[in-house]
């Protein structure tokens, strides 16, 4: 189990600015940026969000990650729960891709299983 605060969490608390945040969460680039940019804007402000303005603020949150110094923890700690954070973006991924990438891993996991079966 996870020692983090799920984002589902952290979104009801309406801040990214949390006591259990991890060491390295200060260091990061999106440290006091602002919940919306990385989470979208809060289901109860009565505006959602349409495709492509999710894309714009996605690409404006990927911006910062990519020059963010602590990426690779953020890595480790997007992927540390087991169905993975199912919102915002984290380590420049949002939750789609996300998915695919534990689509991905659980398919190369289950590849190297039938391998070892084969070779035993
Ligand atoms: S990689 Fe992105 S989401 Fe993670 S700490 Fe850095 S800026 Fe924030």
């Amino acid at each position: 189990m996870s020692p983090y605060r799920p984002s589902r969490e952290l979104r009801l608390i309406g801040s990214i600015d949390v006591p259990q945040e991890p060491e390295w969460f200060r260091r990061g680039a999106c440290y006091r940026i602002g919940h919306e940019l990385f989470f979208g804007p809060s289901s109860d402000g009565g505006h959602r969000e349409t495709p492509r303005e999710k894309e714009e603020r996605e690409n404006r949150a990927r911006a910062l990650c990519d020059e963010c110094p602590v990426l690779a923890q953020c890595k480790d700690y997007a992927t540390s729960f087991s169905n993975g954070l199912q919102v915002g973006v984290w380590h420049g991924g949002n939750d789609h891709q996300r998915k695919l990438d534990r689509r991905k891993e659980q398919r190369r996991t289950a590849d190297q299983s039938r391998r070892e079966r084969q070779t035993s």
